[in-house]
């Protein structure tokens, strides 16, 4: 029986159309197939779950959004470090241990980034639509739904919720949005650089030579960072509160802080000598491959709202860049999240119902790591509702679980965080080590992969 002829049939309006939920399967429903709704996804189906994953795209896009792919990246194609002594390393290996579809993707789709792990972004969505459609637990919609299902259910429709569920969830929580303001960096297609004047190296010669690197003189960074603070913005209102990610910040809006800002941020120079001279240059922009081929690469650390011609005029002042093509353009977006230490418990279930879960970004993380995370606790957590068991509390001495912490910690101004050690408890390390700040994380990490591993064999199934 299709759902649309079950007669337990539970209906409800979207935007545009009315979806029909069958009540006689036990299913539970996910909307929003991103990196979050899919992870969560893929953990209740390998708990034996019955899913339906709605997306709303191709049908309805977004504005960031680019493909009908689920676990679309928007912006980055950077999961960051991978050293385990990194709090995203750590994040990174409890998403291994826990079978991660993400980090399989990840792993697949890679692309040589130094010590970060970066990733081919068509391979890496490719595979997580087919690993997903392929999967016999999960039934794929591509609808918009805009009401909350009466039935268990995670939410997952991320920093670009549509209005229809963004206000459905607002009647529930009754708390009015927060939000901030993200930008993406620019793409260039690698066959437009000059050659003769940039080179190859990664930060401190850790990772060989994976990133371009267009150095700049004194004089020449004068000119870019005063062309950079006249340069045309596109005008967003509320911009002018700062409500910027200061982990996604503009690169204008960073300039505005100093002169030498940038050269601290993402034009440091430090560990990068010009290999003519053995000298580091007075300031350096990176550019980080966006595929194995090296066709195109990311310009790192230069999300942007600089006007489409202005970003043309005034990045192609860049050593290498002259000629260069912009394959994508940095633009600006607003991100949506929950105030979630007053609307959501531990176990990201919202507080007014409980059979209903949040996951991704919306819960007030940042970050494609971390909205995986919130993924794959959901999953974990609205699995075990259908199973009608107990939830099992993440341990806050792990990083997923110190997400979790510091979304749920009540405080007067809430903002969203990456994952870091400072969210983490802290741990004795005796006297003779309390200064050493590698031991202090060795021991964090070591707390932390124990405790998840024990928190794991508790919620396999
Ligand atoms: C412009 C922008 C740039 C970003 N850049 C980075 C970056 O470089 N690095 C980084 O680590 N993080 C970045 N982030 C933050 C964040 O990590 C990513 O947005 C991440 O994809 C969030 O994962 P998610 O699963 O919560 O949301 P998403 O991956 O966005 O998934 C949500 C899904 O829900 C669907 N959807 C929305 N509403 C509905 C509905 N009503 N019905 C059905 N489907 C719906 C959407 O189409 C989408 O597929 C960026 C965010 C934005 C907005």
């Amino acid at each position: 029986m299709t759902p649309e002829t079950n007669p337990d049939a539970q209906e409800t309006r979207t935007g545009r159309s009315r979806i029909v939920y069958s009540m006689s399967m036990k299913e539970l429903i996910i909307i929003g197939g991103g990196l979050a709704g899919s992870e969560a996804a893929w953990q209740a189906a390998l708990r034996g779950i019955k899913v339906v994953l709605y997306e709303m795209r191709p049908k309805r896009p977004t504005e960031a959004h680019k493909t009908g792919l689920l676990g679309e990246l928007v912006c980055s194609n950077s999961f960051r470090s991978q050293d385990i002594l990194s709090a995203p390393g750590l994040l990174k290996k409890e998403l291994q241990m826990a079978d991660s579809l993400v980090m399989k993707a990840a792993e697949i789709s890679r692309v040589p980034a130094g010590n970060a792990l970066a990733v081919d972004r068509a391979v890496f969505s490719e595979f997580i639509t087919t690993a997903i459609s392929g999967n016999p637990h999960i039934r794929v919609v591509r609808e918009e739904v805009g009401e909350l299902p009466e039935r268990c259910c995670i939410i997952a429709t991320g920093p670009l919720t549509t209005d229809s569920m963004a206000g459905a969830l607002g009647k529930l929580i009754g708390q009015g949005y927060l939000f901030f303001y993200d930008a993406i960096a620019p793409i260039v297609d690698a066959d437009s650089i000059d050659s003769g004047k940039v080179y190859f190296a990664s930060r401190y010669g850790k990772g060989g030579d994976d990133y371009i690197n267009c150095p700049m003189t004194k004089e020449e960074y004068g000119a870019f960072y005063a062309a950079l603070l006249e340069a045309d913005k596109v005008n967003v209102k509320e911009f002018e509160d700062e409500r910027v990610f200061e982990g996604c910040m503009p690169v204008e809006v960073m300039a505005l802080r100093g002169r030498d800002t940038l050269r601290f941020g993402p034009m440091k120079p430090v560990g990068l000598p010009h290999p003519k001279t053995g000298l580091e240059p007075h300031a350096v922009v990176q550019l980080r491959p966006e595929n194995n081929e090296k066709t195109a690469y990311n310009m790192v650390g230069f999300q942007t709202r600089l006007k489409w011609p202005e970003q043309k005029r005034v990045f192609r002042m860049i050593p290498g860049l002259r000629d260069a093509d912009f394959l994508r353009f940095g633009s600006v977006h607003r991100n949506t999240f929950i105030n979630s230490p007053l609307s959501i418990e531990t176990d990201l279930s919202l507080k007014m119902r409980r059979d209903v879960y949040l996951a991704g970004q919306i819960t007030g993380v940042e970050g494609y790591l971390e909205s995986t995370a919130m993924g794959l606790i959901a999953g974990i957590h609205a699995s075990r509702r259908m199973r009608e068991k107990e939830p099992i509390e993440v341990p806050v001495t792990t990083a997923h679980g110190s997400l979790i912490r510091h979304i749920t910690f009540r405080c007067k101004a809430f903002q969203p965080s990456n994952i870091n050690f400072g969210l983490f408890p802290a741990i004795d390390c005796g006297t003779s080590g309390s200064r050493d700040k590698n031991l202090k994380k060795r021991l964090m990490v070591e707390r932390a992969i124990q405790d998840w591993e024990a928190y794991l064999k508790r919620t396999v199934r």
